[in-house]
């Protein structure tokens, strides 16, 4: 059995790049079945092993047609980023090194990589430089660390001590958050002992953005520990709260303020969309992905505070056994992170912060965002075609005149392979949801996305009669 790493990694590394370089002319979605891809992948475990050439050859040749072009250009769907050549090579070497930045004394240059790009990213974002951060799996990892920092912080305000006491006999905490949020919130409100019921929805105006007037009544219609959930981007329009606005209310209420801004708050970086998120740095704490628009691999998310002893009194944990340093010594992640062990995301991220630059990432947004313009725009010509937002950054949302023809306009081009994306159902009526997220889709990706609605559109008959709704 060869076990040497010359001969597993180099074999492994032709077979990700014949991956790679086959991309453009594979199907964009998978071909498979999940009761194929069961019998591909699945069977008794045998008693024996194999070598790990054998391992790795066979498992790429049975999860092939079960693998989507997320790498490609030509991926559109929910909201999903490529891989930046320097972040995937990072990546395999953070595999490679298996390091456990949970301490500095298990990955020194681990833990090192991670504090650096972490104040690389807080000033491209233009987060307060005070803020601590977390690097976690994702943005709903980040709700949970932010969240849990909002709750001791305005229990403490109080004098309750939630880490010590618990949530029996506290205070209640009053948490508002806006009819568009993301399901994530809801969830990492869960875990923090917050119930749905419990929540105050605040109603969304026409372009789907918190309706402030709202927030402003329903914050002095209570007193006592508040937390209030504002989002940069939302999932199907791309709308942005006005964060200046609900910064003013917020405070003037004593609340904490946390944004979610799983992509949107890369708007941040690019001076053509900073705009967006004016106001923002004004929050307590902020929720987001690399492995969206940074176009780092999966996993990679972030959260920020600006109340680090909240964040700390939150996250951080002790053992006799763990070598924790104290003041002055190096940052300990895991008393940041929700997460013990944990992979070493700093590499990714320093290694797209680094490959890109600043101009780079500002660019990567500002093109991404020209293309889902571009893209609206194109959809403008094909017949029975209604786009249903304000495209103000890379989403775009559409459907044809009814439920019927939108799901199977959809249908039709996804099952033609050119490109992939994915439906809602958006006030009611089914819809149509197209992003813009990777690095490495071009205007020869847009039109040949726009081909493939004007193809379904005129199989499936649209546009022929009928009024479209709201017309
Ligand atoms: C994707 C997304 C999330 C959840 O992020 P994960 O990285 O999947 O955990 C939360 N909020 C918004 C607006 C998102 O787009």
């Amino acid at each position: 059995m060869d076990t040497s790493p010359k001969t597993v990694l180099a074999r492994t590394a032709e077979i990700a790049i014949d991956w790679l370089e086959t991309l453009e002319q594979r199907p964009a979605g998978a071909t498979a079945d999940v009761a194929e891809l069961r019998a591909r992948l699945g069977g008794l475990l045998p008693r024996d092993g194999v070598d790990p050439v054998t391992v790795v050859e066979e498992l790429a040749r049975a999860a092939e047609p079960g693998l989507v072009a997320i790498p490609s250009g030509r991926y559109f769907g929910f909201v999903i980023g490529g891989g930046l050549p320097a972040a995937v090579a990072a990546d395999w070497l953070t595999s490679v090194w298996d390091q456990c930045p949970a301490l500095y004394a298990c990955g020194p240059a681990a833990t090192v990589a991670e504090e650096v790009a972490g104040a690389w990213l807080g000033q491209l974002l233009g987060l307060p430089p005070h803020a601590s951060f977390a690097f976690v799996s994702g943005c709903q990892m980040a709700h949970l660390t932010c969240l849990a920092a909002a709750r001791h912080h305005v229990l403490h305000a109080v004098g309750w001590d939630v880490e010590e006491r618990g949530l029996n006999g506290a205070p209640p905490i009053r948490v508002l958050v806006g009819e568009r949020r993301h399901a994530s919130v809801d969830r990492g409100l869960r875990w923090l002992g917050v119930g749905q019921a419990s929540l105050t929805v605040v109603p969304a105006d026409g372009s789907a953005r918190m309706d402030v007037t709202r927030l402003r009544a329903a914050l002095a219609d209570g007193d006592g520990p508040a937390i209030v959930c504002a989002q940069a981007g939302e999932i199907n329009t791309g709308a942005f709260d006005d964060l200046d606005a609900i910064a003013d209310v917020t405070a003037e209420a004593g609340a904490w303020l946390h944004v979610d801004g799983a992509f949107g708050l890369w708007a941040a970086a690019a001076p053509r969309f900073r705009h967006l998120v004016h106001g923002v740095q004004r929050a307590d704490s902020w929720a987001f992905d690399a492995h969206k628009w940074l176009n780092v691999p999966y996993d990679s998310g972030m959260a920020y505070c600006a109340h680090p002893d909240s964040h700390h009194a939150a996250m951080s944990v002790t053992a006799d056994y763990l070598i924790q340093g104290g003041p002055g010594q190096p940052r300990e992640p895991m008393d940041w992170t929700p997460a013990f062990s944990r992979r070493a995301r700093g590499f990714a991220v320093y290694a797209a912060l680094r490959s890109l630059g600043r101009q780079g990432v500002a660019d990567m947004v500002e093109r991404a965002c020209d293309h889902a313009r571009s893209f609206a725009e194109g959809l403008a010509a094909v017949p029975g075609c209604q786009v249903l937002n304000d495209v103000v950054i890379n989403q775009v949302l559409f459907r044809f005149e009814d439920d019927e023809t939108t799901d199977s306009v959809l249908r039709r081009v996804v099952g033609g392979g050119e490109v992939w994306l994915s439906g809602t159902t958006f006030d009611g009526h089914r819809a149509i949801r197209l992003s813009v997220s990777n690095w490495q889709t071009t205007d020869r990706d847009i039109a040949r996305a726009l081909d493939a609605f004007r193809e379904a559109a005129s199989h499936a008959g649209a546009g022929r009669g009928g009024v479209l709704p709201g017309e």
